[in-house]
């Protein structure tokens, strides 16, 4: 017998499907963990019930690119530059990691990113230390948070400090070949070095690779002082595709920006850390203009925190702050906004599924897409009133007021509180592993003070 769940009445259904648009006082009925029906007044005796008064639904939010196994580590880097995270967290910290380690900062980061609405995940996985034992740990953790999940094999630290050494993919080959848990809620991506970390023939090589196990790519390119024109360089060589998600783009050229759009390339913005670390100014505006839509990132929470509220609202105040400044310096007044808040919440849902490649399943609330929802609380002092709910989800809410998410209908939190996670526990593997990890490694120190020096 199929089961059902009928979120009754909702003040509005925002479906980030441009065929569907926003719905107010709508419904949206789900069988066997799918959508099935999303429209108002729909009678279906048999199921079960989530009231939607004062509630906004929106698709489950999608980071695209975060190196869950730093979670334990959180806020080590708050006041360290780019380098000097370079140095700290994947020369010094790195090399230390354990496969329970990398198991407890990924079951942090994966239970606190659901927490926060986020149904679905990029895990970046380039710990320096990457057995099977890891890779393991890491995909396990991940498969318990309940949430959907790309986990991005990124091979260890020989082929991060040595550019021109040969990646060593056979563990990616042992996962593409095996059945992986989850029930198809976890899928598989590589993560690459590109030229901002190895030679372009080993950037051959690698997308050779890829493309061979059929999995998609993510890389971090564009970051300011690696590679001059990353993206020209792979361009030469005739290997850009649309299965790569290029992160970061901070300062490419708006050539280059072109040239991913043409070959159907996305990307990821990570905001916040590109402002505090020293990575360029985030591209929004000028992905935009060149025909890529980004999707959003956190990166690391070594160095911020692991919301999407906040990503959405440091992408449009960034962009906007960009482009009044420009108007501004040649003597001008801003008269329009080049990027809105629907713009942000699309970034945050859709966008995420597209560069994910899992945009058939996720990332909007569409008939025949996996359940993955978030119903937020409006009737809180911070939404009242509801006047733009878009604008509402995308600038007024925070994390207090996601009441419910459901993953492929499954109900993981209600609310507002996780239902399948044992926090106690995961508290005690997070801090148990941070205390490890700082006794072991070279100059680390708790409380703020360790400021890490050299250079990569
Ligand atoms: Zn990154």
């Amino acid at each position: 017998m199929s089961t059902k769940t009928l979120v009754k009445r909702a003040a509005w259904v925002l479906t980030m499907d441009p065929s569907i648009g926003d719905l107010a006082d709508c419904d949206v009925l789900i069988e066997d963990g799918v959508i099935a029906a999303v429209a108002p007044g729909l009678s279906v005796p048999d199921a079960e019930v989530l009231d939607g008064t004062d509630r906004i639904v929106v698709p489950g939010f999608i980071d695209t690119h975060r190196h869950l196994w730093q979670t334990a580590m959180r806020n080590i880097a708050a006041d360290w530059t780019l380098s000097q995270y370079l140095v700290g967290v994947l020369g010094a910290l790195a090399p230390v990691y354990r496969p329970e380690d990398v198991y407890a900062g990924n079951l942090l980061g994966a239970l606190e990113a659901l927490d926060h609405g986020i149904t679905t995940i990029l895990d970046w996985s380039h710990c320096a230390i990457m057995t099977p034992e890891h890779t393991d740990a890491a995909v396990a953790a991940l498969d318990e948070s309940g949430m959907r999940a790309v986990y991005a094999y990124g091979n260890g630290a020989p082929i991060w400090f040595d550019g021109d050494s040969h990646a060593d993919w056979s563990d990616l080959r042992r996962l593409n070949d095996s059945t992986l848990p989850g029930d198809g809620r976890i899928t598989l991506a590589a993560a690459l070095r590109g030229p901002d970390f190895g030679t372009v023939d080993r950037s051959v090589d690698d997308w050779a690779t890829a493309r061979e196990l059929g999995v998609p790519i993510t890389v971090h390119i564009g970051v300011a002082g690696f590679a001059d024109r990353p993206v020209a360089q792979l361009a030469e060589r005739g290997i850009l595709g649309p299965d790569t998600t290029y992160v970061h783009c901070s300062r490419l050229h708006d050539d280059e920006l072109a040239m991913i759009a043409d070959s159907g390339g996305t990307a990821s913005v990570a905001t916040e850390v590109e402002m505090h670390m020293g990575h360029g100014y985030p591209p929004t505006g000028r992905l935009v203009t060149a025909g890529v839509r980004p999707s959003l990132s956190v990166d690391v929470c070594t160095g911020i925190g692991g919301d999407m509220f906040t990503a959405m609202r440091a992408t449009l105040a960034m962009q906007r702050a960009l482009d009044n400044d420009a108007i501004i310096r040649a003597g001008g007044k801003p008269e329009t906004l080049s990027i809105t808040a629907r713009d942000v919440l699309e970034f945050a849902t859709i966008e995420g599924a597209r560069a994910l490649k899992l945009e058939h399943c996720t990332g909007s609330i569409t008939p025949g897409k996996e359940a993955d929802l978030l119903l937020i609380r409006t009737d809180r002092l911070n939404m009242l009133p509801v006047n733009n709910p878009v604008a509402s989800v995308a600038l007024a809410a925070n994390t207090s007021n996601i009441d419910t998410i459901l993953v492929g209908g499954r109900m993981v939190k209600r609310e507002g509180v996780l239902t399948g996670a044992d926090t106690k526990l995961v508290r005690q593997l997070a801090e148990s592993s941070r205390d490890y990890l700082v006794a072991h490694t070279d100059g680390a120190c708790l409380g703020g003070t360790w400021q890490p020096s050299g250079s990569w």
